[in-house]
């Protein structure tokens, strides 16, 4: 735990969510040490039952992380080697790794500078210098103008809890036959300006129950979301090796992809409090936003959104003075991320440079974010506003 002893303040504070859980959670723990079916028991079933329900898509597939999420979705969409995948290089490195992974090609697309997430327009550009083969339009990985690469689809990433701007996005998907998965590892609980709640806004989505996440397990953990019976049919196969009738019939090459029935059970315990969780992450949110809007770029959350607040983020040229500011109260902060995909070295192989996506390389060097659980009271961010206005009086 990223705990301080004087005062009090985590970054995430699971302990106090698991004294609040109580009984709850260790009851829902003690069943599956007593039926002890560890691997794909009631609790996976139920848990999928009930995250289909919550987010009001037909079919949620658990599987055993957001990345395995991730990694699926693509394997069921049969994403492979010559396909162009764009996502915005502002992002944890999951989201374009599977992508890598799966032999296909990680296209970059920068992000808007108020949301954090795809920008549409740019995506566009990129669709089209990729389908032209003209780097001059818009930034390409190094080579696509001599390979055949063909555009497949888009990663929508809600960055910090905020959902992309499916609308624009789907417009730009919808005119080059692309599909977009909506990376919600932070979004889970978020609704969408169209009234869906966040993995139910595109074709197939997938998020993370990583512990730190807005809903967490107590290990690694996701889930995939789809309409469509057919994707769900694959991905419930991918997860078990490609299973066809039984785990000794192989019918595709899949992975051990399966959520543990105990974090099952964590997060069938947690989904009870979970809807009153977000809406004190709002409460915190608003009241950040109060204290610091006049001296720090705080989160813009456009009409009609509603955040699930994985982060609260605030942009500032002073980060290093605030963040310094923050650690001499004992108040951790936390800097996401620091590096843009397209800088990191493990995509070196795609041969963007700095200043291919500026918003991206603006933000990495600005961006703090500040601690955020529902466990925050009043007077715990009322402490971190006034060490942080302290550093611009
Ligand atoms: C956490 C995260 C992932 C990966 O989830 P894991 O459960 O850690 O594998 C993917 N994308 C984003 C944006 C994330 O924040």
């Amino acid at each position: 735990m990223e705990t301080d002893e004087k005062v009090g303040i985590a970054f995430v504070d699971l302990q106090s969510q698991r004294r609040l859980l109580g009984d709850r959670l260790t009851r829902r723990m003690q069943a599956v040490l007593e039926h002890g079916v560890f691997i794909m028991g009631p609790e996976v079933a139920e848990l999928e039952e009930r995250l289909a329900d919550f987010v009001g898509v037909r079919h949620a597939v658990t599987c055993s992380s957001g990345t395995d999420a991730l990694l699926m979705a693509l394997m069921a969409l049969r994403v492979g080697v010559g396909d162009a995948v764009f996502t915005t290089p502002f992002t944890f490195v999951a989201t374009a790794e599977v992508i890598a992974l799966l032999g296909a090609t990680p296209v970059f697309v920068d992000v808007d500078p108020q949301t954090f997430n795809m920008d549409p327009d740019q995506l566009e550009k990129a669709v089209r210098a990729l389908k032209t083969k003209d780097p001059t339009v818009y930034p390409l990985p190094m080579g696509v103008e001599h390979a055949d690469v063909r555009p497949r689809g888009v990663i929508a990433v809600d960055l910090f809890g905020l959902t992309a701007d499916y609308v624009a996005l789907s417009r730009v998907a919808r005119e080059n036959d692309l599909f977009i998965l909506e990376d919600a590892a932070q979004s889970f609980g978020a609704v969408d300006k169209s009234g869906k709640k966040a993995c139910a806004v595109t074709e197939i989505a997938a998020t993370s129950f990583f512990p730190a996440k807005p809903l967490g397990c107590y290990g690694d953990g996701g889930a995939v979301f789809t309409e469509d019976a057919h994707l769900a049919e694959i991905i419930r196969s991918l997860r078990v090796h490609g299973k066809g009738t039984d785990k000794y019939d192989n019918v595709r090459i899949g992975i051990n992809g399966r959520l543990d029935t105990l974090q099952a059970a964590v997060v069938l315990a947690k989904m009870d409090i979970f809807p009153q969780e977000l809406d004190r992450r709002q409460h915190v949110a608003e009241r950040y936003t109060e204290r610091l809007k006049d001296v720090v770029r705080t989160p813009y959350v456009p009409q009609g959104y509603r955040s699930a607040w994985a982060q609260y983020t605030i942009v500032s040229p002073r980060r290093a003075e605030i963040r310094k500011a923050l650690q001499q109260k004992g108040i951790p902060s936390g800097v996401y991320y620091p590096k843009p995909l397209h800088l990191q070295e493990a995509f070196a192989f795609l041969g963007y440079k700095k200043g291919n996506f500026p918003v991206s390389e603006n933000l990495s060097e600005t961006v703090l974010s500040l601690p955020m659980h529902p466990y925050l009271s009043d007077e715990q961010v009322d402490r971190i506003a006034d060490t942080l206005l302290s550093v611009f009086v």
